[in-house]
């Protein structure tokens, strides 16, 4: 089982979950299903994955009780707004087919639309009402997360951000932690391209684990939530195992070694709408 990282509002979140961008709504259902028989209890989707029903067909279906899942949906960009966020969240709920999420997020600042403030006043709405228990943001730099805090008191409970050990976001992250922002890595495997490291394949040797598996108990000891993706049973499974070992603090200081400026494999969130 997963362990819990607690938010500033005082919810807990599974430390390892499932992502499912890129999964097909007609292969999502499986690939959740798989990943709940694995042993993880939280799954990351967002409207523009266009897979929340595949997503709502395996929780219905699944003999784990609700209030036992941890489900993460996102606003997309162009339903940016107070009402429009208002109106997007209640699809994403439909598609779902659920009353309630546990965790929504804003996908991008997208700050050229100019609506991520009014965006984050419908979410914190959307928490009164309780009808999400948790309310963060994706994609956000420290500025976005400040004027957030300026205009509405409000700090988001969680940062979602490309991370992953070319890309290690330090400085955000020492931002998260000063504010009280869990920190949430997507791309967590880099997609797939870090398995071939030779640095990392040494540490996999060394601990009798797989290279994916290095990667994410590093992110687990730093401190991340972590959301893998993979659609292939033996994988989500492997993703799964990592709760077996720990790295050194040696382990992780040559980890830190492979952080890259160079390293970033996603859009800017400056620009990116
Ligand atoms: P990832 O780093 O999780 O890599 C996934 C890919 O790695 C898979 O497609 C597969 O090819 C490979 N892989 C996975 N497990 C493996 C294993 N054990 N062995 C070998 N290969 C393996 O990349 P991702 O899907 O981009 O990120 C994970 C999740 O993060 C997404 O599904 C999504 O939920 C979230 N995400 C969010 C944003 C955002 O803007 N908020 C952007 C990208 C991704």
């Amino acid at each position: 089982m997963s362990p819990t990282l607690r938010f500033n509002d005082g919810k807990q979140i599974p430390q390892l979950g499932f992502g499912v961008w890129q999964v097909p709504n007609e292969g999502a259902n499986a690939a959740v299903t798989a990943a709940i028989q694995a042993g993880y209890r939280s799954i990351d989707t967002a409207a523009i994955y266009r897979n929340e029903q595949g997503v709502g067909d395996a929780l219905a279906a699944s003999s784990v009780p609700a209030d036992e899942l941890f489900i993460t949906t996102k606003l997309w960009n162009s339903d940016q707004g107070y009402d429009s966020a208002l109106k997007a969240f209640d699809a994403s709920l439909k598609k779902l087919r659920r009353d309630s999420v546990d965790l929504y997020l804003i996908h991008w600042p997208a700050a050229s639309l100019g609506r991520y403030v009014d965006s984050w006043k419908a979410l914190i709405k959307l928490r009164e009402e309780g009808r999400v228990a948790s309310i963060g943001v994706s994609n956000f730099q420290i500025a976005h997360l400040e004027r957030l805090k300026a205009e509405t008191g409000v700090v988001p409970a969680i940062n979602q951000v490309e991370l992953h050990p070319r890309f290690q976001q330090k400085a955000l992250r020492a931002y998260h932690e000063k504010e009280g922002i869990v920190t949430e890595a997507w791309s967590p495997l880099g997609q797939g391209t870090l398995l071939n490291d030779a640095a990392l394949a040494a540490l996999a040797k060394k601990h009798g684990k797989t290279v994916a598996q290095v990667i994410l108990r590093w992110h687990l000891d730093i401190g991340n939530v972590v959301i893998p993706k993979s659609v292939t049973p033996a994988r989500i499974v492997e993703n799964f195992q990592v709760f077996d070992f720990k790295l050194t603090a040696e382990d992780i200081a040559a980890i830190e070694k492979l952080d890259d400026a160079k390293g970033k494999i996603g859009p800017d969130p400056d620009t990116f709408a």
